[in-house]
């Protein structure tokens, strides 16, 4: 997230954050960093590094996912984490901020190796699991079956969320982020563009879980998606693209290209659409390309796909920005939802879970569109401010400050 220092000390300005609160704020409370080596056949030992970082605790134990990438630093699951915790004070959930990952390319490995890989993570993290210090999901490059694995090493189903519906996950988890994405656009469609969702046109970047189901839904909501793309490359349709057929094709050619007209994923961050939603990685919109965004709306899906340039250059042009720590929180509060399941031991559906995510980020949407509007300072800020405010109020409960 840029340099939180800086990042506090504009909030600071909002609103007032004990100095000893940003301290503690600024950094992550706790961080490990640790070797994995595992055989996974006669002739292959894989190595990586690995790390998980629990940002901040106040509210609850440290709650996110597991992300398996290529090249992945601890400052990335530093920032990564850093998010949970804003994420989970917005919305309410009672967990805090953590994250973690392993520096591997899950495309490289065969479904045998990510289990070894898997496995080993969980004997060299197991105290943190077993005591619920840590409670993992699933992130860029990991899945229900990796949830299942944790699942099936430690047998405490609260250990982990987002296994599949099988093995005691909630239906409504694996569609959960791309549900809260649509829910967040539905509703900045109406409060910023003064319009609903059935009249806007929309570009997602991402096909992954997140883009894709978020496609899902803003379709069946009547919107028009005109342009959605993957890692190779997107596909443009005027009319709006049939998103079930477009499914079918990447998973036919492994990509949405082929599927209509060709563009690239440049192309489609600055497609004059009314509502633009970044669903794949990092840093997307930033300096060199922000200042080319012709949508009208901003949703964040991914984690983080606006750096502070390019959030600079949005705010000047009067462009809004949902942040990702709203758009994004879906998952998280199913998460909620099946790790409470797991302690009580209830049943829950779908549709309940639909309901409690669009419940939650209708809230948090509100407070922060407000608090923005009576301020007149961005939706971020105001995000932020919320977030910061409630994680402050916890460490002053508990003593820290
Ligand atoms: N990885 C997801 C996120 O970034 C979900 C985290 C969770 O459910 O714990 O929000």
């Amino acid at each position: 997230m840029g340099e939180p220092e800086g990042k506090l000390a504009v909030l600071n300005r909002v609103m007032r954050i004990p100095p000893r609160a940003i301290e503690l704020l600024e950094r992550a409370e706790k961080e490990m960093i640790l070797f994995l080596n595992v055989r996974v056949d006669d002739r292959t030992v894989i190595t990586a590094d690995a790390f998980v970082v629990y940002h901040n605790t106040a509210r609850g134990p440290a709650k996110g996912g597991i992300r398996f990438a290529p090249n992945l630093t601890l400052s990335e699951v530093r920032d990564l984490a850093e998010r949970m915790t804003w994420k989970t004070a917005l919305t309410g959930i009672p967990f805090g901020g953590g994250k973690s990952g392993i520096a591997v390319d899950p495309k490289s490995l065969t479904p045998y190796a990510k289990r070894e890989i898997m496995r080993e993570f969980v004997h060299l993290i197991r105290s943190e699991l077993v005591t619920g210090s840590y409670i993992p999901a699933p992130d860029l490059g990991t899945g229900p079956r990796e949830m299942a694995v944790i699942y099936g090493e430690l047998h405490i189903p609260e250990c982990v969320t987002g296994k599949p519906v099988a093995v005691g996950g909630v239906p409504g988890r694996r569609e959960a982020t791309g549900r809260g994405v649509a829910t967040a656009a539905r509703l900045a469609a109406q409060r910023m563009l003064g319009k609903e969702i059935s009249e806007c046109t929309v570009a997602i970047q991402g096909f992954g879980n997140v883009g894709s189901w978020t496609a899902r839904f803003l379709s069946s909501m009547g919107a028009k998606v005109v342009a959605i793309s993957d890692s190779k490359g997107g596909a443009f349709d005027g009319d709006g693209l049939d998103v079930e057929e477009l499914s079918k094709h990447k998973a036919e050619t492994g990509s949405v290209v082929g599927f209509a007209e060709e563009i690239s994923n440049e192309e489609l961050l600055s497609l004059d659409v009314d509502i633009l939603i970044p669903a794949a990685v990092e840093g997307v919109l930033r300096e060199g390309n922000a200042g080319d965004v012709r949508a009208k709306l901003i949703v964040e899906g991914a984690n983080g796909p606006t750096t502070p340039e390019g959030d600079e250059i949005l705010r000047e042009r009067g462009i809004p920005v949902i942040p990702d720590i709203l758009a994004n929180s879906g998952g998280v509060i199913a998460s909620y939802i099946e790790w409470r399941s797991a302690k009580s031991g209830s049943i829950t559906s779908a549709s309940e879970v639909y309901g409690t995510i669009d419940e939650r980020i209708k809230l948090a949407f509100e407070r922060m569109a407000k608090l923005s509007e009576e301020r007149g300072i961005s939706y971020r800020d105001a995000a932020m401010a919320i977030a910061v405010g409630e994680v402050v109020r916890a460490m002053e409960e508990r003593g820290w400050i």
